[in-house]
């Protein structure tokens, strides 16, 4: 891809113990799902609003509208639930873990990052907002079923772990044969309450 080109995505990111736990129950389940591609702990976030590939001299106005869209959202509390598959449990293609409290306010802040970034040539999003944190991606459709409940049990403790969202995350995903890197190049506050 040319150099005049960035890969841009708009994030949320998690707190460090959320992430550990993560981490310890997706090493331990990696052996038994062999033909999974593990997000690398570090990696782990809620894409908002995926960009795809912008014109370097777009950035700056784009970065512009992330903000005010940020300055408009309020700060909200968030917390993760149960893992679960698209597009099913049976013909799994993603697993993720869901969010039981703060999607709608997460939905807000997609909708108005969509709407903004529209006006510079960013694609909308045509499926509707679903906010997932995805853990691995399959190479082909598996039933996933068994693993989602074994998963779901060591990640009970997700429940009790609520957590304050006060920024966004502009992202620059740099893809390698090695996967990719994501790159923080903006940070974003939140509406304060
Ligand atoms: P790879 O493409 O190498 O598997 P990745 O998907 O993590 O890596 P990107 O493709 O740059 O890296 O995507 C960055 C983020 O945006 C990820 O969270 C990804 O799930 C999400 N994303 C990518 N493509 C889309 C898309 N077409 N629509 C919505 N979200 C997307
Ligand atoms: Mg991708």
């Amino acid at each position: 891809m040319p150099e005049r080109k960035i890969r841009l995505f708009v994030a949320m990111d998690i707190p460090d113990d959320i992430r550990g736990l993560l981490s310890d129950s997706m090493t331990e389940l990696e052996g038994t799902l062999s033909r999974a591609r593990w997000v690398k702990a570090e990696n782990l976030h809620l894409t908002l609003k995926f960009i795809g590939y912008l014109e370097r001299e777009k950035f700056e106005k784009l970065s512009a509208e992330v903000c005010k869209a940020a300055e408009r959202a309020p700060g909200f509390r968030a917390r993760f639930g149960k893992p679960g598959a698209f597009p099913t449990q049976r013909r799994a293609r993603v697993m993720w873990i869901g969010m039981e409290e703060g999607s709608e306010e997460a939905r807000k802040i997609a909708m108005k990052l969509d709407a903004r970034l529209e006006k510079l040539g960013v694609k909308r999003e045509k499926r509707p907002f679903a906010g997932h944190l995805t853990l691995a991606r399959l190479k082909e459709p598996i039933d996933c079923a068994d693993y989602l409940e074994n998963l779901g049990n060591r990640l009970e403790g997700l429940e009790n772990m609520p957590f304050d969202v006060r920024e966004i995350t502009l992202y620059e995903s740099i893809l390698s044969s090695k996967g990719p890197t994501y790159d923080p190049l903006e940070r974003v506050q939140l509406k304060v309450k």
